[in-house]
Order: structure tokens, then sequence, then C-alpha cells
């Protein structure tokens, strides 16, 4: 099971755009996939056609339940969408109020992990959407994760937000044994304007290798694959955006074959 969490403390950068846009390519490609939304804003929830406040189960029951969840109360958070090979672990407003809830309760930061332990047969990718927020939601995200994906809008206002992140990641990793590994993806550029280009060039010049070769463009496609509540892919299979979303799945498929051999 390959578990990918997509993280930027930056909101609007196209996190939750890039996990279903995956999301759908690898269930089309027949892998059995789970998406996790972690985020409070229930985005990724909306997306696959659930009303967060209507979900019978979510995210927040597996870190509220006094003890690490059985495998059966995890399968029970899990719903169907309408996605053959697509499953969600939702997300409900209360994640918001988590970090007040468990207060300095410590031994929270393996939650998720040990819960997706006892589901890793059941799936090949877990693909998690982080919120944009430093605590126990984004510390479990991290901690469960073999990559992080950062997307990063082709703007300049968007690399200090990097920056941050990446302080993020260094603070986190101290506290683990294993260097993360984590692929930046230039998302929302705008192939018309200098800042675009410029700040992808600087991507490169900072993080190199990190930096996925390509960019995602800016596409409407995926504002209006979103109101229909359709992955990308299933929505628009031929646009830009979803030719490009292919190649960056190709590139990370890639980076995870090197490591297993
Ligand atoms: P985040 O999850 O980081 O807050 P989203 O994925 O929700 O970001 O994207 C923010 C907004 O930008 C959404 O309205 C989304 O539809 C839109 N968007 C994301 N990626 C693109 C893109 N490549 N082209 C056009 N619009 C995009
Ligand atoms: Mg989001």
């Amino acid at each position: 099971m390959m578990v990918w969490s997509i993280a930027n403390q930056k909101g609007g950068v196209g996190k939750t755009t890039t996990t279903v846009a995956l999301a759908g390519l690898l269930a089309e490609r027949q892998q059995r996939v789970l998406c996790i939304d972690m985020d409070p804003h229930a985005s990724l929830t909306f997306y696959l056609g659930f009303d967060s406040e209507e979900v019978p189960t979510s995210v927040y029951d597996i870190f509220m339940l006094d003890k690490q969840p059985s495998r059966e109360q995890v399968k029970q958070s899990i719903i169907p969408s309408e996605v053959d090979n697509l499953h969600l672990m939702p997300a409900t407003m209360a994640l918001a109020t988590l970090d007040r809830k468990l207060g300095s309760q410590g031994g929270m930061g393996l939650v998720l992990k040990r819960a997706l332990a006892s589901i890793a047969d059941d799936y090949d990718y877990v693909l998690i959407d982080v919120p944009p927020v430093l605590g126990v939601l984004m510390i479990n995200a991290l901690a469960c994760c073999q990559r992080v994906l950062i997307p990063v809008q082709t703007e300049f206002l968007a690399l200090k937000g990097l920056e941050r992140m990446m302080r993020t990641l260094t603070l986190i990793q101290k506290s683990r044994r294993q260097d993360y590994q984590y692929t930046i993806i230039p998302t929302l550029y705008d192939k018309r304007t200098r800042a675009s280009l410029d700040t992808f060039k600087k991507l490169v010049e900072r993080y190199d290798d990190a930096v996925w070769n390509g960019m995602i463009p800016i596409d409407t496609k995926f504002r209006d694959a979103s109101n229909e509540q359709l992955p990308p892919s299933l929505y628009a299979p031929k646009s830009r955006g979803v030719l490009a979303y292919q190649s960056l799945l190709t590139h990370l498929q890639q980076l995870a074959g090197q490591e297993s051999a």
C-alpha cells in the first residue's frame, strides 16, 4: 500500500485538486484507492459527492475513540464513492476542533498510521488531503506516508508559503527516524505570465531534484469538474490539466519503483 500525503500550509495551491485528480487516474487504472479528507473544509468530501454534515462517520471518529480503532471501526469510517475503485474517509467540520479537544494529550501522532496498517491489504493507494494547519492532523498525515506531495502555485508569494512548509517538514523529521521523500508540484501555471516561468525557475534553483520537471497548467475544466463533483479525468479526460496530472503520476510511480527496487 502506497501512501501519499498532499500538503502545503498555504491554501488555494491545488492540494484538493491534486488529490482528486491523481485518485481518479489511479482508480481508472484499476488501482484500489482510498482518499482521506483531513481538511475541516471538507472540499474533497464534497468533490467526491458527499455532504460532510451528513456522513455517518469520518476521520474525526478515528481520533476520538478512546482506544486505537479496530479494523472494523476503520472500515466503518470509509464510504465507497460513485467512482469504481475509489473510496473515501470523509471529513467533517468537527475536525477543526480536534487539536483543542485532544489538548496536550501525548501519543496521538501515530493514530492514522496504525489505523491504515489495519487495512493495508484493502488498498493499493492512499491519498491524504492534509489541512494547511500544523496540528495533530498534519502530524498524523506526515507520519504515515511514503512521500509528501507539495503543490505550489507558480507565483512569487507562494515561495514564502513553501519555505514555511519545508521548515515544518524539517521540524517533524527530527522526531522521526527516516527522512522525508517529497515532491514539489508547480501548479496553476499560466504560460502567458512571467511570474509563472520565473517562479518555476526559482523552485528548481532552490529545490533541485525535489521539483517535478513539469507543471500543472491553469485549466478551467478543474473548476467545472468540482462543480460536477467528478474527478477531472472522468469529467474531461483529454483536457490539458488531466494530461499534466497523467505525466505527474507516471513520474511519481517511477520514483516509487526506484525506491522499492
Ligand atoms: P487547496 O486544496 O490547496 O486549497 P484547491 O485544489 O481547492 O486548493 O484549488 C483552489 C481553487 O483553484 C479551486 O477552486 C480549484 O478548482 C482551482 N484550481 C486548482 N487547480 C487548478 C488549475 N490547475 N487550473 C484552474 N483552477 C484550478
Ligand atoms: Mg483543499
